[in-house]
């Protein structure tokens, strides 16, 4: 099932006294969510993330705009009418009600022509047990669970009606650091195996970056870009994009197009074409430097840490902007500890250049 957004916005009135006003939380997306695909909203928090999945869902009614699943228009249609179905990252199962139950229970509310056989009810909750794989654990009690497990058993609970979107916010915050890892692998195979359209909320990069077939990349209720997310990592439209994928981020510098040249302080590291004279910004992945003692910028060597395969070189630079600069190169390629000023060459690929004030990228050739 395809997902349209059609100039969804959503404006929240004034909280009252004392409050900022208005706030535009989600501000006329327009896009397109393919069919069968897991699509991650990503952006810092109070972006609009939250409000966007609402709207999807239809607990919030939008101030303008329309939601079409496929060719069909649900902008007014109530939330238990869509085929939604929602994963929160407090799981709010039933604490008095076992795995089995809870899951039964969105399909035991089904009224009318929509009301199953008790049969086909337990048929339907063991399936989707098993998808999550959770089937030894019917007969437990929440409590009993681990986080990890009580997150699938929400995941269960919004399958069970064979929703035909899935939405899910912020699912795995509750989670300790290596669950998380986990339940995300766990996201991906169960949005591949049931092939459900999904909408994946984080305010974290890199689990979207991980999972997700496209990414929409969010700030203060605006779409900044949408795509895939490696080619958003390499073709950012903004820097503020560049700057929230990635880690470790991209390096940023104070620079200047002039004579033909791209300065960085001092050193000319290519010359360009395709940009106005003037001060710029410059990006550089970490990536994109190739330890070389002939390259052309010049670094203050910090330290040298090692971490298997790869060698993290962080240096400074005067024309930093970033606190901290890291280089990502080769083991067999990196400088010694006791070098004091290293030369990078740079990779053009990796560097890219955005406009002073309104931080849209720069697009130029780099030789
Ligand atoms: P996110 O999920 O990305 O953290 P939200 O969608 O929760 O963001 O919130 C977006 C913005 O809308 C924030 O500025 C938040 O304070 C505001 N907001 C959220 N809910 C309400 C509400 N019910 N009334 C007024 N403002 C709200
Ligand atoms: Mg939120």
């Amino acid at each position: 099932m395809k997902l349209v957004l059609k100039d969804l916005t959503k404006i929240y009135p004034p909280r009252g006294k004392g409050s900022a006003g208005a706030v535009v939380a989600v501000d006329g997306f327009d896009f397109e969510i393919p069919d069968g695909k897991l699509v991650g909203l990503l952006g810092p928090s109070g972006c609009g993330k939250s409000t966007a999945l609402n709207l999807i869902c239809g607990l919030l009614e939008p101030t303008r705009g329309q939601i079409f699943f496929g060719d069909e228009d649900v902008t007014e249609l109530p939330p238990e009418k869509r085929g939604v179905g929602m994963v929160f990252q407090h799981y709010a199962l039933y604490p008095h009600l076992t795995v089995l139950k809870n899951i039964l229970f969105p399909l035991e509310n089904l009224r009318g022509a929509e009301k199953l056989s008790k049969q086909e009810m337990l048929k339907r909750a063991y399936e989707a047990a098993k998808v999550v794989q959770i089937e030894n654990l019917m007969d437990s009690k929440p409590s009993e669970l681990s986080g990890g497990q009580q997150q699938r058993v929400a995941i269960a609970r919004a399958l069970v009606k064979r929703p035909r979107v899935l939405l899910l916010d912020e699912p795995l915050s509750n989670l300790d650091a290596r669950l998380r890892l986990q339940t995300r692998e766990e996201i991906r195979r169960i949005q591949r195996e049931t092939g459900i359209t999904t909408v994946f909320v984080t305010h974290d990069q890199e689990e979207a970056m991980s999972i997700c077939d496209m990414i929409v990349v969010m700030q203060s209720g605006r779409v900044c870009q949408t795509g895939h997310p490696q080619k958003v990592y390499e073709e950012p439209n903004s820097r503020f994009v560049a700057e929230f994928l990635g880690t470790p981020p991209i390096n940023m510098f104070n620079a200047e197009v002039k004579d033909g040249g791209l300065y960085i302080g001092e050193d000319r590291v290519f010359n360009v074409e395709g940009a106005e004279e003037g001060e710029v910004v410059v990006g550089i992945r970490p990536e994109g430097f190739e330890y070389d003692q002939k390259g052309a910028l010049c670094c203050k060597m910090n330290r040298v840490e090692r971490m298997g395969r790869d060698v993290s070189v962080v240096f400074s630079h005067a024309a930093a902007i970033s606190a901290v600069l890291r280089a990502i190169v080769d083991a067999d390629e990196a400088p010694g500890d006791d070098e004091e000023i290293v030369h990078f060459a740079l990779d053009k690929d990796k560097v890219r250049l955005f406009d002073k004030e309104s931080g849209q990228r720069i697009y130029c050739q780099l030789r």
